[in-house]
């Protein structure tokens, strides 16, 4: 969970983080406020990447380079939606745009158009999934969009022509309905196994996604993709350390605090 040193050390000009957002609403009770980034909030983190000398890079973008042995730029960044919730259209896509930000939009493709049922048990809040007109639209746009399987399952606790199923026909339907290759996943609750692992790698997908906080580098598993978990509830101060260190806890990272603490309990044991 924790970043270890060689990979906080790893060249700046080799290693990316990429940030994770859910819905980009105002959240509307306490247990919405992880997943729902207020708009305002959304637009100060965006802004703050493009005044402070990141680069706003696509998966894509970034796997090409690194295909072709090229560099990626210092304080790469990308940009990543799960679930494909209808206020990425309007709250999020006006702001990627203005900022010339890419971003991937990981959708759910049983549930295109319709409502977040599969959550609301346990959110009580009823959201509006994208629709098939403004997810073309933002395609059009240079938004770029990823599959999340069919019905957002936890894939590990599948028997295996199920979870097959799931991630494969969530490509070819996205694929059917984009007319473009789909060439990223991510795991539902970040939940994944070494068996769902290869599927996914067997379906033809180029990169997969985690849960995972820390920094990606050219010898990251490119199917177990670390990703740093942005919530609504996060200060700016927070989010750009999130941003700075790869970490959740927004802090100094934990192998640097440890050496702190120790630094620190020598000089008052001398004093
Ligand atoms: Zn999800």
């Amino acid at each position: 969970m924790i970043p270890t040193l060689g990979e906080l050390m790893y060249p700046a000009n080799a290693r990316f983080a990429v940030l994770m957002y859910h819905s980009i609403a105002f959240p509307e009770n306490g247990r919405e406020k992880h997943l729902s980034c207020p708009p305002p909030l959304f637009e100060r983190h965006m802004r703050y990447l493009h005044s402070s000398g990141y680069s706003a890079l696509s998966l894509t973008d970034i796997f090409d380079r690194l295909a072709h042995g090229k560099e990626i730029p210092e304080k790469t960044v990308s940009i990543t939606l799960d679930d494909g919730f209808e206020d990425n259209y309007e709250h999020a896509y006006p702001v990627l745009r203005r900022y010339q930000i890419p971003a991937t939009i990981f959708l759910i493709s049983g549930w295109i158009g319709k409502t977040n049922a599969w959550m609301t048990g346990h959110q009580g809040v009823v959201r509006r999934m994208l629709t098939w007109r403004q997810i073309r639209e933002m395609q059009s746009g240079g938004i770029e969009f990823g599959a999340h399987t069919v019905s957002h399952p936890r894939l590990s606790g599948l028997d295996d022509s199920a979870a097959t199923s799931e991630i494969l026909a969530s490509k070819q339907d996205l694929e059917a309905g984009l007319n473009r290759e789909v060439r990223h996943f991510a795991y539902p609750y970040g939940d994944w196994s070494d068996s769902v692992r290869d599927k996914v790698r067997k379906a033809g997908f180029v990169t997969a996604s985690g849960t995972r906080p820390g920094f990606n580098n050219p010898a990251t598993d490119r199917f177990e993709l670390r990703r740093i978990d942005i919530r609504g509830t996060d200060s700016m101060r927070r989010f750009r350390q999130k941003v700075l260190f790869g970490t959740n806890d927004g802090g100094w990272p934990l192998p640097l605090r440890y050496y702190g603490e120790r630094f620190f309990k020598k000089i008052r044991g001398r004093a």
